[in-house]
C-alpha cells in the first residue's frame, strides 16, 4: 500500500476497504506510516466522512490493535458509560459508584482532556496518590472486589485509539462522526462488556453542537455497538452550559462528593440517574429505566455509593482521608471574583471558551507534555434562566498564579450574556437512541 494513495483516495472522497485502513493503521502504528500522513487522512476523514461499513471497519482494526479484557470471571453484568465529551463533566465520578452500589460491574476506560474538554482521569489525579494506569490484571482484580474501577487506557488496549486521540486533539480532527465513533468504540468494545449507555452531548459546548448531528452520532455508536452484538442506549443531552457548578480538576471532585453525599445539583443529578438508570437496566437490576433511576436514588440516599467511592479511590491508591475532609487539600493561590455588570436574566454561556479558559489556566492541556493545576477552576455562582442583579457574584476563578487568574476573570467575564427576556426553558436530557429508533426523551419526575 502506497499511503499518499489512500490519503488521496479518501480525500477524493472514495469508500476504502477493511484491508486498506487495515494497511494503513497497522502501518502507522509499526512507525511505516508517519504522523503527518496520519494527521492528513484524519483531515480528508474529517471532511469527506466514512459509511457506515467503512466506519465499523475503522472500529474493528482500532480494536484489534490491541488486546481485549476478559471479565468472563466476574458474574455480575458488566455495563458502561461513555461521555463524547463536555465542560465541567464530573458524571462519571458520581455514577460508577452509584451504579455498583445497584450490583452492577462498571469496567469504566476514561479519557484524558481533549480539545476544550475536561477529562475524567485528569479529575480523579487530582486526589493525591490515585492510580489510572492499571495492568489488565489490576483491572480485573480491582472490578472484582469493589464492583468498579475507573481506569485509563493503557498501552494494551487499543493502541492505534490511544495516538490518533492524541493527534487529533492537535490537529483540529476531533468533530468527526466516524472518528469519534471509532474511538469511542474501540476502546470500549475492548472492556469486555454485556452493554454500553452513551451520553452523546449537544450544544455550543459539545464536539457536535447541532442536535442533528448529535442524533447522527448517537445512531452511529448504537450502530457499531450492534453489530457487535452489544446492547447499546445512548441519550442526547444538552451541553450549552457547564454540567453542574464547577470546572477544573480538583474542583469537580468536590462537587462530584457532595452529589455522591446526596447534593441535587439538577442538571448534573439528571442527566448522571438517567444514564445511571439506563446501566440498571442494561445490567438486569430493574425492568424499565426508570425503575433504573429509582435504584440509583436509593443507591445515593442510603450513602451507598459514597461509600463505594471512598473504597474505590483507597483500592486504586488514593487518599481517602482527603475526601472525607476536603478542607485538608491545598488552597489555590490566586482568586479573583467575577460580578454582574447589569440586571437580567442570564441566557446564555460561551461554553466552548469556557473549556479552553479552564484549560489556559491549567486545567488541561494545551501541548501533551503540560503539567496540569489541579486547584485550576471556575466555580460557578447562577445556571442559564437565573435572574441576577448588578453586582451580584457570577463565578469565581481559582488557579495557582496571579497573571492567569486576571486573564481568566476578565475573559470568563465576556463568556456569558445577561438580558432582559428569559431564555426558553430547555431540558437537559433530550433524546433516547437505541434499536428501537430515535425518540425524544422525558425524564420521569420522581426526584
Ligand atoms: N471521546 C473519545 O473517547 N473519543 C473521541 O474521539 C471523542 C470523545
Amino acid at each position: 500500500m502506497n499511503p499518499v494513495e489512500l490519503i488521496i483516495k479518501k480525500r477524493n472522497g472514495c469508500t476504502l476497504s477493511r484491508e486498506e485502513i487495515e494497511e494503513f493503521i497497522t502501518g502507522f502504528l509499526l512507525g511505516e506510516v508517519p504522523d503527518y500522513q496520519m494527521a492528513a487522512f484524519l483531515m480528508a476523514v474529517y471532511y469527506e466522512g466514512m459509511g457506515p461499513e467503512e466506519t465499523a471497519h475503522l472500529t474493528n482494526v482500532m480494536l484489534r490493535s490491541g488486546k481485549t479484557i476478559d471479565l468472563s470471571s466476574i458474574p455480575a453484568r458488566k455495563i458502561d458509560k461513555h461521555s463524547t465529551g463536555g465542560v465541567g463533566d464530573k458524571v462519571s465520578l458520581i455514577l460508577a459508584p452509584m451504579v455498583a452500589a445497584c450490583g452492577i460491574a462498571v469496567p469504566m476506560i476514561s479519557g484524558r482532556a481533549l480539545g476544550h474538554t475536561g477529562g475524567t482521569l485528569d479529575k480523579l489525579e487530582s486526589i493525591p496518590g490515585f492510580r489510572t494506569e492499571l495492568s489488565i490484571e489490576e483491572f480485573r482484580n480491582i472490578l472484582r472486589e469493589t464492583l468498579v474501577v475507573l481506569a485509563g487506557q493503557t498501552s494494551e488496549i487499543a493502541p492505534a485509539d490511544r495516538r490518533m486521540y492524541a493527534l487529533r486533539d492537535v490537529t483540529g480532527t476531533i468533530e468527526s462522526v466516524p472518528l469519534i465513533a471509532g474511538s469511542i468504540m474501540s476502546k470500549k468494545l475492548a472492556e469486555g462488556l454485556d452493554g454500553l449507555v452513551l451520553d452523546v452531548k449537544t450544544g455550543c459546548g459539545a464536539f457536535m453542537e447541532k442536535e442533528s448531528d448529535a442524533i447522527a452520532l448517537a445512531e452511529a455508536l448504537i450502530a457499531i455497538g450492534r453489530s457487535a452484538g452489544k446492547e447499546v442506549i445512548a441519550f442526547v443531552t444538552g451541553m450549552d452550559q457547564p454540567l453542574g457548578m464547577t470546572i477544573g480538576n480538583w474542583c469537580e471532585v468536590v462537587e462530584a462528593l457532595e452529589c455522591l453525599k446526596g447534593k441535587n445539583v439538577p442538571d448534573l443529578m439528571e442527566v448522571t440517574y438517567v444514564l445511571g438508570g439506563a446501566m440498571v437496566f442494561l445490567g438486569g437490576g430493574a425492568s424499565s429505566i426508570t425503575q433504573g433511576i429509582e435504584r440509583c436514588r436509593s443507591a445515593i440516599w442510603s450513602g451507598q455509593a459514597y461509600e463505594i467511592f471512598l473504597r474505590l479511590v483507597e483500592r486504586q491508591g488514593g487518599d481517602a482521608a482527603m475526601l472525607r475532609d476536603v478542607h485538608a487539600y491545598p488552597v489555590a493561590g490566586a482568586r479573583r471574583e467575577v460580578r454582574a455588570e447589569r440586571s437580567g436574566y442570564l441566557t446564555a454561556f460561551a461554553t466552548k471558551r469556557i473549556g479552553f479558559l479552564a484549560v489556559a489556566m491549567g486545567a488541561g492541556r494545551r501541548k501533551m507534555e503540560d503539567v496540569l493545576d489541579p486547584l485550576a477552576g471556575i466555580i460557578l455562582a447562577h445556571k442559564i434562566g437565573d435572574w441576577v442583579s448588578s453586582g451580584d457574584l457570577l463565578a469565581t476563578i481559582v488557579c495557582g498564579r496571579e497573571d492567569l487568574a486576571e486573564i481568566g476573570a476578565r475573559e470568563f467575564s465576556h463568556c456569558l450574556t445577561i438580558t432582559d427576556v428569559p431564555p426558553p426553558q430547555q431540558s437537559y436530557v433530550r433524546a433516547v437512541v437505541d434499536k428501537d429508533g430515535t425518540r425524544p426523551w422525558r425524564t420521569p419526575e420522581i426526584y
